[in-house]
Protein backbone atom coordinates (compact mmCIF):
# COMPACT_ATOMS: atom_id res chain seq x y z
CA UNK A 1 0.00 0.00 0.00
CA UNK A 2 2.72 2.10 0.62
CA UNK A 3 4.65 1.03 -1.93
CA UNK A 4 2.21 2.09 -4.53
CA UNK A 5 2.54 5.54 -4.27
CA UNK A 6 3.67 7.72 -7.07
CA UNK A 7 4.78 10.28 -5.59
CA UNK A 8 8.20 10.56 -4.33
CA UNK A 9 9.46 9.07 -1.27
CA UNK A 10 12.49 10.02 0.56
CA UNK A 11 14.90 7.72 2.62
CA UNK A 12 14.68 7.96 5.92
CA UNK A 13 18.33 7.00 5.84
CA UNK A 14 19.02 10.46 4.02
CA UNK A 15 17.51 12.81 7.09
CA UNK A 16 19.38 10.75 10.21
CA UNK A 17 18.05 9.92 13.36
CA UNK A 18 18.11 13.84 14.55
CA UNK A 19 16.99 14.80 11.08
CA UNK A 20 13.96 13.20 11.36
CA UNK A 21 13.09 14.32 14.94
CA UNK A 22 13.49 17.32 14.30
CA UNK A 23 11.38 17.26 11.19
CA UNK A 24 8.56 16.03 13.05
CA UNK A 25 8.84 18.02 15.36
CA UNK A 26 9.19 21.37 14.35
CA UNK A 27 5.56 21.96 13.93
CA UNK A 28 4.44 21.04 17.37
CA UNK A 29 3.19 23.90 19.82
CA UNK A 30 2.50 24.39 23.30
CA UNK A 31 -1.20 25.00 24.61
CA UNK A 32 -1.15 23.81 27.83
CA UNK A 33 -0.14 26.00 30.80
CA UNK A 34 1.28 23.11 32.94
CA UNK A 35 4.13 22.02 30.14
CA UNK A 36 7.19 24.53 30.95
CA UNK A 37 9.41 22.66 28.38
CA UNK A 38 8.29 20.68 25.87
CA UNK A 39 10.46 18.96 23.02
CA UNK A 40 13.85 19.61 22.69
CA UNK A 41 15.61 19.23 25.76
CA UNK A 42 16.56 15.29 27.66
CA UNK A 43 13.41 15.44 29.46
CA UNK A 44 9.87 17.51 29.50
CA UNK A 45 9.41 19.80 32.27
CA UNK A 46 5.72 20.17 33.91
CA UNK A 47 4.16 22.13 36.72
CA UNK A 48 0.72 20.73 37.63
CA UNK A 49 0.67 23.07 40.80
CA UNK A 50 -2.21 21.76 43.46
CA UNK A 51 -3.56 18.84 40.84
CA UNK A 52 -3.05 15.12 40.94
CA UNK A 53 -1.75 13.06 37.85
CA UNK A 54 -2.55 10.39 35.92
CA UNK A 55 -0.43 8.67 33.73
CA UNK A 56 -0.92 5.80 31.33
CA UNK A 57 1.05 4.17 28.23
CA UNK A 58 0.02 1.89 25.62
CA UNK A 59 2.15 0.29 23.22
CA UNK A 60 1.11 -0.97 19.32
CA UNK A 61 2.39 -3.45 17.17
CA UNK A 62 1.97 -3.65 13.31
CA UNK A 63 0.45 -7.54 12.89
CA UNK A 64 -0.84 -7.42 16.49
CA UNK A 65 -2.75 -4.24 17.04
CA UNK A 66 -3.34 -3.25 13.38
CA UNK A 67 -3.11 -4.22 9.99
CA UNK A 68 -1.13 -1.27 6.90
CA UNK A 69 -3.54 -2.93 4.32
CA UNK A 70 -6.54 -1.69 5.36
CA UNK A 71 -5.64 1.22 7.97
CA UNK A 72 -4.08 4.32 6.54
CA UNK A 73 -1.19 6.01 8.47
CA UNK A 74 -3.09 8.99 9.39
CA UNK A 75 -5.80 7.24 11.02
CA UNK A 76 -3.38 4.74 12.51
CA UNK A 77 -1.71 7.91 14.67
CA UNK A 78 -5.10 9.53 15.52
CA UNK A 79 -6.22 6.19 17.08
CA UNK A 80 -3.29 5.39 18.70
CA UNK A 81 -3.14 8.87 20.88
CA UNK A 82 -7.04 8.34 21.35
CA UNK A 83 -6.52 5.08 23.37
CA UNK A 84 -4.57 6.61 25.60
CA UNK A 85 -6.58 9.64 25.88
CA UNK A 86 -9.54 7.45 26.63
CA UNK A 87 -7.41 6.05 29.54
CA UNK A 88 -7.17 9.37 31.30
CA UNK A 89 -10.95 10.50 30.77
CA UNK A 90 -11.38 7.12 32.48
CA UNK A 91 -10.19 8.33 35.73
CA UNK A 92 -12.08 11.29 35.36
CA UNK A 93 -8.73 13.32 34.28
CA UNK A 94 -8.49 15.74 31.91
CA UNK A 95 -5.56 14.75 29.26
CA UNK A 96 -2.75 17.17 29.31
CA UNK A 97 0.30 15.82 27.41
CA UNK A 98 2.01 12.63 25.50
CA UNK A 99 4.98 11.38 24.44
CA UNK A 100 5.44 9.07 21.17
CA UNK A 101 7.77 6.95 20.61
CA UNK A 102 8.11 4.77 17.46
CA UNK A 103 10.43 2.12 16.16
CA UNK A 104 10.33 1.97 12.29
CA UNK A 105 11.73 -0.34 9.79
CA UNK A 106 13.62 0.48 6.37
CA UNK A 107 10.27 0.00 4.66
CA UNK A 108 8.58 3.42 5.61
CA UNK A 109 10.09 6.41 3.74
CA UNK A 110 9.58 9.82 5.59
CA UNK A 111 6.31 10.45 3.31
CA UNK A 112 5.09 7.49 5.37
CA UNK A 113 5.65 9.08 8.77
CA UNK A 114 4.65 12.50 7.91
CA UNK A 115 1.07 11.17 7.40
CA UNK A 116 1.70 9.04 11.16
CA UNK A 117 2.38 12.21 12.44
CA UNK A 118 -0.37 14.18 10.58
CA UNK A 119 -2.83 11.74 12.70
CA UNK A 120 -1.11 12.43 15.90
CA UNK A 121 -1.27 15.86 15.44
CA UNK A 122 -4.21 16.18 14.62
CA UNK A 123 -5.94 14.35 17.61
CA UNK A 124 -3.42 16.63 19.63
CA UNK A 125 -4.34 19.62 18.25
CA UNK A 126 -8.39 18.60 18.27
CA UNK A 127 -8.22 17.49 22.31
CA UNK A 128 -5.78 20.22 23.42
CA UNK A 129 -2.89 18.07 24.81
CA UNK A 130 0.75 19.41 24.24
CA UNK A 131 3.37 16.74 22.33
CA UNK A 132 6.22 16.87 24.91
CA UNK A 133 8.64 14.05 24.00
CA UNK A 134 8.80 10.88 22.58
CA UNK A 135 11.68 8.59 21.23
CA UNK A 136 12.70 7.24 17.49
CA UNK A 137 14.19 3.99 16.95
CA UNK A 138 14.56 1.63 13.98
CA UNK A 139 13.46 -1.98 14.22
CA UNK A 140 13.74 -5.13 12.40
CA UNK A 141 10.83 -5.41 11.23
CA UNK A 142 7.75 -3.32 11.15
CA UNK A 143 6.35 -0.51 12.83
CA UNK A 144 5.90 0.24 16.64
CA UNK A 145 4.18 3.08 18.00
CA UNK A 146 3.95 3.70 21.84
CA UNK A 147 2.41 6.66 23.27
CA UNK A 148 1.87 7.93 27.07
CA UNK A 149 -0.69 10.34 28.10
CA UNK A 150 -0.55 12.33 31.34
CA UNK A 151 -3.65 13.96 32.81
CA UNK A 152 -4.68 16.16 35.89
CA UNK A 153 -6.99 16.08 38.33
CA UNK A 154 -8.60 17.46 41.70
CA UNK A 155 -7.59 13.97 43.92
CA UNK A 156 -11.65 14.36 44.91
CA UNK A 157 -12.95 14.07 41.58
CA UNK A 158 -10.73 10.79 40.73
CA UNK A 159 -12.69 7.96 39.96
CA UNK A 160 -11.31 4.25 40.38
CA UNK A 161 -12.41 1.40 39.35
CA UNK A 162 -13.01 0.17 42.48
CA UNK A 163 -15.78 2.49 44.28
CA UNK A 164 -19.28 1.06 42.80
CA UNK A 165 -21.64 -0.14 45.53
CA UNK A 166 -24.48 -2.15 45.23
CA UNK A 167 -27.70 -0.66 43.97
CA UNK A 168 -25.70 1.25 42.12
CA UNK A 169 -26.53 1.76 38.37
CA UNK A 170 -25.02 0.92 35.58
CA UNK A 171 -24.36 3.35 32.95
CA UNK A 172 -22.72 3.26 29.27
CA UNK A 173 -21.92 6.59 27.17
CA UNK A 174 -22.67 6.31 23.25
CA UNK A 175 -23.10 2.90 21.69
CA UNK A 176 -21.52 -0.34 21.17
CA UNK A 177 -20.24 -2.87 18.70
CA UNK A 178 -19.50 -0.27 16.08
CA UNK A 179 -15.70 -0.80 16.26
CA UNK A 180 -15.90 -4.70 15.89
CA UNK A 181 -18.25 -4.92 13.14
CA UNK A 182 -16.31 -1.71 11.19
CA UNK A 183 -13.41 -4.15 11.34
CA UNK A 184 -15.68 -6.75 10.01
CA UNK A 185 -16.54 -4.90 7.11
CA UNK A 186 -12.69 -4.04 6.57
CA UNK A 187 -11.64 -7.51 7.04
CA UNK A 188 -14.33 -8.75 4.38
CA UNK A 189 -13.24 -5.79 1.99
CA UNK A 190 -10.05 -6.90 2.09
CA UNK A 191 -10.22 -10.21 1.23
CA UNK A 192 -12.94 -9.16 -1.69
CA UNK A 193 -9.76 -6.83 -3.14
CA UNK A 194 -7.41 -10.10 -3.52
CA UNK A 195 -9.26 -11.68 -5.53
CA UNK A 196 -10.70 -9.13 -7.46
CA UNK A 197 -8.39 -5.57 -7.43
CA UNK A 198 -10.78 -4.00 -10.18
CA UNK A 199 -13.89 -4.60 -7.24
CA UNK A 200 -14.49 -1.41 -5.70
CA UNK A 201 -16.27 -1.85 -2.40
CA UNK A 202 -19.66 -0.41 -1.26
CA UNK A 203 -18.80 0.71 1.87
CA UNK A 204 -21.06 3.63 2.06
CA UNK A 205 -23.94 1.19 4.31
CA UNK A 206 -20.89 0.98 6.63
CA UNK A 207 -19.62 4.38 7.13
CA UNK A 208 -20.44 5.08 10.81
CA UNK A 209 -19.23 1.29 11.93
CA UNK A 210 -15.75 1.85 9.64
CA UNK A 211 -15.02 4.84 11.12
CA UNK A 212 -15.70 3.79 14.61
CA UNK A 213 -13.08 0.82 13.63
CA UNK A 214 -10.33 3.21 11.91
CA UNK A 215 -11.01 7.33 13.75
CA UNK A 216 -12.67 6.72 17.14
CA UNK A 217 -12.80 9.55 19.90
CA UNK A 218 -12.20 9.46 23.61
CA UNK A 219 -15.05 10.74 25.17
CA UNK A 220 -13.22 13.95 26.66
CA UNK A 221 -17.20 15.23 26.45
CA UNK A 222 -17.97 13.21 28.93
CA UNK A 223 -15.86 14.17 31.54
CA UNK A 224 -16.67 17.55 31.72
CA UNK A 225 -20.82 16.72 31.13
CA UNK A 226 -20.12 15.17 34.24
CA UNK A 227 -18.57 17.94 35.99
CA UNK A 228 -21.88 20.54 34.63
CA UNK A 229 -24.11 17.45 35.58
CA UNK A 230 -22.89 17.38 39.11
CA UNK A 231 -22.47 13.82 38.89
CA UNK A 232 -19.30 12.33 40.29
CA UNK A 233 -19.19 8.20 39.05
CA UNK A 234 -18.58 5.67 42.07
CA UNK A 235 -16.12 3.77 39.21
CA UNK A 236 -15.37 4.52 36.05
CA UNK A 237 -13.13 2.27 33.33
CA UNK A 238 -13.10 2.52 29.60
CA UNK A 239 -14.36 0.16 26.83
CA UNK A 240 -11.52 -1.14 25.09
CA UNK A 241 -12.12 -5.12 25.08
CA UNK A 242 -16.01 -5.54 25.44
CA UNK A 243 -18.71 -4.78 27.65
CA UNK A 244 -18.83 -7.77 29.43
CA UNK A 245 -14.98 -8.08 30.22
CA UNK A 246 -14.53 -4.19 31.46
CA UNK A 247 -17.88 -4.83 33.53
CA UNK A 248 -16.31 -7.91 35.14
CA UNK A 249 -13.33 -5.60 35.96
CA UNK A 250 -15.47 -2.89 38.03
CA UNK A 251 -17.36 -5.96 39.53
CA UNK A 252 -14.21 -7.79 40.77
CA UNK A 253 -12.19 -3.91 41.64
CA UNK A 254 -15.35 -3.10 43.66
CA UNK A 255 -16.35 -6.71 45.45
CA UNK A 256 -20.54 -5.99 43.83
CA UNK A 257 -22.15 -8.47 41.73
CA UNK A 258 -24.08 -7.12 38.87
CA UNK A 259 -27.43 -7.10 36.60
CA UNK A 260 -26.66 -6.19 32.72
CA UNK A 261 -29.95 -6.03 31.04
CA UNK A 262 -29.96 -7.35 27.09
CA UNK A 263 -32.62 -5.02 26.18
CA UNK A 264 -31.25 -1.47 27.47
CA UNK A 265 -27.63 -2.40 25.67
CA UNK A 266 -27.41 0.68 23.18
CA UNK A 267 -26.94 -0.75 19.65
CA UNK A 268 -26.55 1.98 16.44
CA UNK A 269 -28.60 0.86 13.70
CA UNK A 270 -25.82 0.14 11.32
CA UNK A 271 -24.80 -2.47 13.85
CA UNK A 272 -27.90 -4.30 13.95
CA UNK A 273 -28.00 -4.39 10.18
CA UNK A 274 -24.42 -5.44 10.01
CA UNK A 275 -24.85 -8.15 12.59
CA UNK A 276 -27.88 -9.62 10.11
CA UNK A 277 -26.11 -9.67 7.39
CA UNK A 278 -23.06 -11.33 9.22
CA UNK A 279 -25.43 -13.55 10.84
CA UNK A 280 -23.93 -12.68 14.36
CA UNK A 281 -25.53 -11.87 17.71
CA UNK A 282 -25.28 -8.19 18.36
CA UNK A 283 -25.59 -8.43 21.67
CA UNK A 284 -22.67 -10.91 21.51
CA UNK A 285 -21.10 -8.28 19.40
CA UNK A 286 -21.28 -5.41 22.26
CA UNK A 287 -20.50 -7.72 25.28
CA UNK A 288 -17.31 -9.01 23.48
CA UNK A 289 -16.26 -6.71 20.66
CA UNK A 290 -14.00 -4.64 22.00
CA UNK A 291 -12.46 -0.96 20.83
CA UNK A 292 -15.23 0.97 21.16
CA UNK A 293 -13.22 3.53 23.60
CA UNK A 294 -16.98 4.64 25.22
CA UNK A 295 -16.75 4.78 29.38
CA UNK A 296 -18.64 2.08 31.76
CA UNK A 297 -19.58 3.44 35.02
CA UNK A 298 -21.82 3.49 37.87
CA UNK A 299 -23.83 6.06 39.91
CA UNK A 300 -25.68 6.28 42.82
CA UNK A 301 -29.24 6.08 42.65
CA UNK A 302 -29.79 9.65 44.29
CA UNK A 303 -27.98 10.74 40.86
CA UNK A 304 -30.56 9.38 38.62
CA UNK A 305 -32.54 12.25 37.75
CA UNK A 306 -29.27 14.20 37.02
CA UNK A 307 -29.07 11.69 34.11
CA UNK A 308 -32.48 10.84 33.60
CA UNK A 309 -33.16 11.49 29.42
CA UNK A 310 -29.60 12.60 28.37
CA UNK A 311 -28.71 11.07 25.18
CA UNK A 312 -25.30 10.42 25.88
CA UNK A 313 -26.02 8.18 29.07
CA UNK A 314 -27.84 4.71 29.12
CA UNK A 315 -29.10 3.59 32.46
CA UNK A 316 -28.36 -0.57 30.84
CA UNK A 317 -28.65 -2.04 34.82
CA UNK A 318 -27.61 -2.01 38.42
CA UNK A 319 -24.86 -3.60 40.82
CA UNK A 320 -25.93 -6.36 43.11
CA UNK A 321 -23.83 -7.72 46.23
CA UNK A 322 -20.93 -10.12 45.26
CA UNK A 323 -22.49 -13.20 46.17
CA UNK A 324 -25.30 -12.39 43.74
CA UNK A 325 -22.74 -12.80 40.76
CA UNK A 326 -23.00 -11.18 37.63
CA UNK A 327 -25.06 -11.46 34.98
CA UNK A 328 -26.74 -11.00 31.89
CA UNK A 329 -30.69 -10.53 32.17
CA UNK A 330 -31.47 -11.61 28.31
CA UNK A 331 -34.69 -10.18 26.32
CA UNK A 332 -37.18 -13.40 27.66
CA UNK A 333 -35.88 -12.87 31.08
CA UNK A 334 -33.43 -15.76 31.64
CA UNK A 335 -30.28 -14.83 33.42
CA UNK A 336 -26.94 -15.58 32.42
CA UNK A 337 -23.61 -15.63 34.00
CA UNK A 338 -21.29 -13.20 32.41
CA UNK A 339 -18.09 -14.85 30.89
CA UNK A 340 -14.77 -12.57 30.99
CA UNK A 341 -13.37 -12.84 27.77
CA UNK A 342 -13.82 -14.13 23.93
CA UNK A 343 -16.16 -15.06 21.44
CA UNK A 344 -18.53 -16.90 24.07
CA UNK A 345 -18.38 -14.44 26.25
CA UNK A 346 -21.70 -16.12 27.67
CA UNK A 347 -22.57 -19.55 29.71
CA UNK A 348 -24.84 -21.59 29.48
CA UNK A 349 -28.29 -20.18 30.80
CA UNK A 350 -28.31 -21.18 34.70
P1 LIG B 1 17.66 11.47 23.99
O1 LIG B 1 18.96 11.16 23.34
O2 LIG B 1 17.78 12.25 25.27
O3 LIG B 1 16.74 10.30 24.07
P2 LIG B 1 16.48 12.30 21.55
O4 LIG B 1 17.50 12.81 20.63
O5 LIG B 1 15.96 10.92 21.38
O6 LIG B 1 16.97 12.54 23.05
O7 LIG B 1 15.23 13.30 21.51
C1 LIG B 1 15.38 14.69 21.43
C2 LIG B 1 14.08 15.35 21.79
O8 LIG B 1 13.08 14.98 20.84
C3 LIG B 1 13.53 14.93 23.15
O9 LIG B 1 12.85 16.04 23.70
C4 LIG B 1 12.56 13.83 22.81
O10 LIG B 1 11.57 13.69 23.81
C5 LIG B 1 12.01 14.30 21.48
N1 LIG B 1 11.61 13.20 20.58
C6 LIG B 1 12.37 12.20 20.12
N2 LIG B 1 11.70 11.38 19.30
C7 LIG B 1 10.43 11.88 19.23
C8 LIG B 1 9.22 11.48 18.56
N3 LIG B 1 9.16 10.39 17.79
N4 LIG B 1 8.11 12.23 18.73
C9 LIG B 1 8.15 13.31 19.52
N5 LIG B 1 9.23 13.75 20.18
C10 LIG B 1 10.38 13.04 20.05
MG1 LIG C 1 15.99 9.25 22.46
Amino acid sequence: MIEDKNQEQTKISDLGEFGLIDHLTKSFNIKQKSTIKGVGDDAAVLDFKDKKIVLTTDLLIEGVHFDLSYVPLKHLGYKAVMVNLSDVYAMNASATQITVSIALSNRFPLEAIEELYAGIELAARNYDVDIVGGDTTSSNKGLIISISAIGEVMREDVVYRSGAKANDLLVVTGDLGGAYMGLKVLEREKEVFKVDPNNQPELDPYTYIIERQLKPEARKDIVKLLKNLDVKPTSMIDISDGLSSEIIHLCKQSKVGCDLYEDKIPLDPQVISTCEEFKIDSTMIALSGGEDYELLMTVTQDDYPKIKGNPNLTVIGHMTTEDAGMHLVTRDNAKIALKAQGWNSLSDPE
